[in-house]
């Protein structure tokens, strides 16, 4: 028997990583296809948002690191985000499902602005709506753009896709007794510093009462 969705609009959080080939910096069709695919049936089901990072690409914290000034890192950062939303978009429409990329930082030849109303109408008209550029300010990440996209749009929940199959104590690719968590509460995350979003993103959805599903993207389905 289908399982019944409990959710009538979500917001999928997908980081950069899921788009790059393994290990290495960049875009990966395939991958991308992999994921489109997916979205493809989760989209028949459920109103659908999806935040992208852009991780693959450019991480604003490690080119300031280098010495780069962080605004203008962070900047960069925000466009491979961008990157990424329109070669998820491609993938969607080659599916033939219809797909809006809605950027925080105005790129108007490219995709449309952020604009909250608009957003939701596009959603009841069940067209996948791609947010990219995250929150538009330095000093942010994409999963603090997704517990803010997801409660300013009304969704019921919080998707994270990850690497791994749920919260662990330590990352387990790393550390073989890392215990993993079933269930947490969002000051079990913040307290424990659990590395599964960063502590700006878990209090908003605390705040909001949001709750966050964790799940591997490597497996289809999920
Ligand atoms: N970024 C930013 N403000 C935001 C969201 C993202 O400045 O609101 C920048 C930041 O430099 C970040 C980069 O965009 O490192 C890519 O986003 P993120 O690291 O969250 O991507 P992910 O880890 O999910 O791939």
């Amino acid at each position: 028997m289908p399982r019944r969705l409990r959710y009538k609009r979500v917001l999928l959080k997908l980081s950069g990583e899921a788009f790059g080939p393994r290990g290495s910096a960049g875009i990966d069709l395939a991958e991308v296809a992999k994921i489109a695919a997916q979205i493809d049936s989760v989209s028949r089901k459920v109103e659908l948002a999806v935040v992208v990072g852009g991780g693959n690409i450019i991480r604003g914290a490690q080119f300031s690191e280098r010495g780069m000034n962080r605004a203008t890192a962070d900047h960069m950062g925000m466009v491979a985000t961008v990157l990424n939303a329109l070669a998820l978009q491609d993938a969607l429409e080659r599916r033939g499902v219809e797909t809006r990329v809605m950027s925080a930082i105005s790129m108007e030849d490219l995709c449309e602005p952020y604009i909250r109303r608009r957003a939701i109408r596009h959603l009841e008209r069940k067209r996948v709506v791609i947010l990219a550029a995250g929150t538009g300010n330095p000093y942010f990440t994409t999963d603090t753009t997704a517990a803010l996209r997801a409660t300013e749009i009304g969704a019921q929940a919080l998707l994270k896709a990850t690497q791994v199959d749920g919260v662990y104590s330590a990352d387990p690719r790393k550390v073989k007794s890392a215990k993993r968590y079933d269930a947490l509460t969002y000051m079990d995350v913040l307290k424990g510093r659990l590395k599964v979003m960063d502590a700006t993103a878990i209090s908003l959805c605390m705040d909001n009462a949001l709750p966050i599903l964790v799940f591997d993207s490597h497996v289809p389905g999920n």
